[in-house]
This record gives structure tokens, C-alpha cells and sequence, in this order.
């Protein structure tokens, strides 16, 4: 038996936070209880490898809502606490309090979590991850004394922490299996752009190479050596290896799991279980736009899918027909934006070489799956309407400036 029951149980942190405040704009009225393990309230993760990590944007700035909106909503948030248990029979979950929850309707949004590499060395001192609030301080806390650093990854983390770890003045050296940096996202002519504005403010880009192992002194890592046998003496290293969605609760409870390792979930984001929804890093999402499953690690997704999830719960028709949209910043140096599902060498319109150019990319029928942009934002909103529609552009007019877009 549950010890209580609510309308709207939501488990998680930002995805699960939009969900709360969507609810509560589209006018429900019953009960509303988030569930979050960290100790902050929902929050976003973007600034946390750019402006916060930089000390530029204070921790209150990331706050998917305003601290009093809790209450002024009448919305019960508790923080520090875990989902342990997921009873679909019951329609309850059973918390790290002890206290089971009953619930009409139940968002699962439990994000994703690093990847761990483990090697010789691996438990030194000094070696951090960046997901969380928590991961940030202790990065900003240890560097205070350190001057050169190692990443470990050529992703986008790898890419923006050694970009806002440039600008606090250390020695940052990048240290990946690809040539160049975001190569698997955006094929290795972009990637070289990316990594030729890093160098050009001072990184340092190993690409083609691995972590091997860690060494250290008195405790702490002192050097990485990779992969080809290289030594990088370093004072910290920072590793961005991917993360795994976080799908524990889920999968335990017996929710179908789709081929990206995310819990399956329909075009409103409701998974195999009825009543029950997922939403952002872990959920595997049918997609309209796109017309098959997607799971996405993107801050607009996760947003987007806690406001249709809310509209779902609510029995409006809330099919989540977004197109994916991503962002970085490399500091204030260069920042990207991305639409869509695709990747591989694309079609270049404008100029590498004046840092100002859109990719667009094309599946294998010829159809626009994806466009990237660098100073070309209003490229991405062709690309949108084109890739809603399945446009088949052509190649030369995409790569020709001359050419109207809205055209095509
Ligand atoms: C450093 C960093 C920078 C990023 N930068 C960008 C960017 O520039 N652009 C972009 O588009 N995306 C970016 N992202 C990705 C973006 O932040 C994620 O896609 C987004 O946070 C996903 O939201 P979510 O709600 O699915 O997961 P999360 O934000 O991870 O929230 C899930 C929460 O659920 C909690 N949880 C897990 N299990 C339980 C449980 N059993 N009980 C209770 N709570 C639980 C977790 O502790 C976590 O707090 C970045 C991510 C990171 C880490």
C-alpha cells in the first residue's frame, strides 16, 4: 500500500523541471510532487563546462525556475532524494525515504551518466568527470593550483573545458582517438576547423591517440601516459568519454529498452507502459520529423520533451515534432549550432576559412537530415523547414551563397 498518492510524480532534474512548470502553465490542478537525487533544485547543465565554469554565471542563473516558484506553485520538490523502486502493478515508487508514492500519471526522466574509464592510475587524485554542479566545483576548487591540464575526449566537453579552462589561464592539452575535435559529430573537415581555433588560442591537440594510464605522485596525477606510449605530464585531467543513459529505475521496472540502450517511448513520450512517460538523455523517442527512433543528449531536447510529456499527461495531443536542436561555445571564441539527426561529410556553404559556414547534410536518398552552423544562424531555419518536409535539396544550390535558400 502506498503512503500517498499524487496526481503527477515526476523523477529527475531538468527535463523533469520543464515537465512541473509546463503543467502547471497549461492550468493542472492536481498534485505535483519532483523527485530529484541531487541536492540542487532542476537545473540546466550547459553553463557547467562554459560561463560557471568559468566563474562568469552564478549557480542561481541555471535554475530551470526561480527558487520560490516551488511553492508559489504550489509544486512539492524533493531534493537529495532517490526513486529506488518502480511498481507498475502498484502504480507506485518506493523513495531513498522509505515513503512509497503512489501516482496517476509518472515521468521517468533520470538523465544519463558518465562514462568511466577505467585504467592503471584511474583513482588518483586530481582525475575529474563533468556532469553535475558538484563536478564543477571540485574542477574549479582543484585547478586553483594547477597549470597544466589534460582532457581526455575530443567531444564537446573535452572541447569546451579546455576553452574555458584556456581562458582561466592554464595550459590545456586535448588527448582523443580522432584526428580532430567534434570529428564523429561533423566529419574531419569541420572537426579541422574546430581544432584550428583551439590551437589558435593555445590548446594543444593530440588526436589519433588514447589514454593508456595515469601516473601520479604522492597520490596525485602527475602525468597521462597514452595509448602510443606518449607522456603528458599534467597537475589535473578532466575526462568527457561519453555517458550511458540512466535507465536503472526503468529497466528494473520492466519498461522496453530500444536499441540505443534509452527506455522506448512513442511520438508523446510515453513509454511501453500506459500512463507512464520518459523524457531527455534516456529516452529513445519516436520521432515525427525524422521517422524512427532517436535518443539525444541535447539540452533543447530535454526541455522540449518534459513540455510534451506534461501535455501528454494532461491527454492533449502532444506528438513532439521538434526538430533536435544542439549548441557549444568554445568560450566566446567560436560557438556552433545544429539541427536535426545526421552526420558525414556534408555540403560547405560560406567560408572555413572566415569562420562563417553552414554543413548540410544529406542522407543516403538525398533528403537534408541535419545542418551545422558557425555565424550562419539563419542557414539552420532553412534547414528546419527543410528537413521537416523531407526536402531533397541539391547539392550545388546547398553550397552555392547565391542561391536562395528559401527556394529550395
Ligand atoms: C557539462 C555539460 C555541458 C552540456 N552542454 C550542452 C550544450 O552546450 N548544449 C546542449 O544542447 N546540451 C548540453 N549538454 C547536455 C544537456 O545538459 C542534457 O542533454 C540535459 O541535461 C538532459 O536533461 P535530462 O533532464 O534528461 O537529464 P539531467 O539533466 O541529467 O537530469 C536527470 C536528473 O535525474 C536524477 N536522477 C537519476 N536517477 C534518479 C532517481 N532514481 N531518483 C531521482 N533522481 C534521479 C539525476 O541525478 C539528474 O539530476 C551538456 C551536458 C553537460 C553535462
Amino acid at each position: 500500500m502506498a503512503d500517498r498518492s499524487v496526481d503527477h510524480l515526476l523523477i529527475g532534474g531538468f527535463a523533469a523541471g520543464h515537465c512541473a512548470k509546463k503543467l502547471r502553465e497549461e492550468g493542472a490542478e492536481g498534485s505535483i510532487l519532483l523527485v530529484a537525487r541531487e541536492a540542487d533544485a532542476p537545473y540546466e547543465r550547459p553553463p557547467l563546462s562554459k560561463e560557471y565554469l568559468r566563474g562568469d554565471a552564478a549557480r542561481e542563473d541555471a535554475l530551470v525556475v526561480p527558487a520560490g516558484w516551488w511553492e508559489e506553485n504550489d509544486v512539492e520538490l524533493l531534493t537529495r532524494t532517490s526513486a529506488m523502486k518502480l511498481d507498475l502493478e502498484a502504480r507506485s515508487v518506493k523513495l531513498s525515504t522509505k515513503e512509497e508514492v503512489g501516482f496517476d500519471k509518472l515521468l521517468i526522466a533520470t538523465g544519463a551518466n558518465v562514462r568511466r574509464l577505467r585504467v592503471d592510475g584511474s583513482d588518483l587524485e586530481g582525475i575529474h568527470y563533468l556532469r553535475a554542479f558538484g563536478n564543477a566545483d571540485a574542477i574549479r576548487e582543484d585547478i586553483a593550483g594547477c597549470e597544466r591540464i589534460v582532457l581526455i575526449g575530443g567531444s564537446y566537453i573535452g572541447a569546451e573545458v579546455a576553452a574555458s579552462l584556456t581562458e582561466l589561464g592554464k595550459r590545456c592539452t586535448i588527448l582523443m582517438q580522432e584526428e580532430t575535435v567534434l570529428e564523429r559529430s561533423f566529419g574531419p573537415e569541420v572537426g579541422r576547423f574546430f581544432r584550428g581555433v583551439l590551437e589558435d588560442h593555445g590548446v594543444v591537440v593530440r588526436g589519433g591517440d588514447e589514454l593508456g594510464s595515469f601516473e601520479g605522485e604522492d597520490g596525485r596525477v602527475a602525468s597521462v601516459i597514452s595509448g602510443s606510449g606518449e607522456r603528458i605530464e599534467c597537475d589535473c585531467v578532466v575526462i568527457g568519454a561519453g555517458v550511458m543513459p540512466d535507465v536503472m529505475l526503468a529497466k528494473a521496472a520492466g519498461l522496453e529498452i530500444g536499441e540505443s540502450g534509452g527506455v522506448l517511448a512513442s511520438k508523446s513520450l510515453e513509454s511501453s507502459a500506459p500512463g507512464v512517460f520518459v523524457a531527455g538523455d534516456m529516452a529513445e523517442f519516436d520521432s515525427v520529423v525524422h521517422g524512427r527512433s532517436l535518443r539525444k543528449e541535447h539540452w533543447d531536447v530535454a526541455r522540449g520533451h518534459g513540455e510534451t510529456a506534461a501535455l501528454a499527461m494532461l491527454g492533449r495531443d502532444s506528438a513532439h515534432d521538434d526538430v533536435p536542436y544542439f549548441f557549444s561555445d568554445l568560450a566566446d571564441w567560436v560557438s556552433l549550432e545544429y539541427v536535426g539527426d545526421g552526420s558525414g561529410d556534408g555540403v560547405i556553404r560560406g567560408s572555413l576559412e572566415d569562420g562563417e559556414f553552414s554543413v548540410f547534410y544529406l542522407d543516403d536518398g538525398g533528403r537534408l537530415s541535419a545542418a551545422l552552423s558557425v555565424g550562419r544562424s539563419d542557414d539552420l531555419e532553412h534547414a528546419r523547414r527543410m528537413i521537416r518536409a523531407g526536402a531533397t535539396p541539391s547539392r550545388e544550390a546547398l553550397a552555392d551563397p547565391s542561391a536562395d535558400l528559401a527556394e529550395l
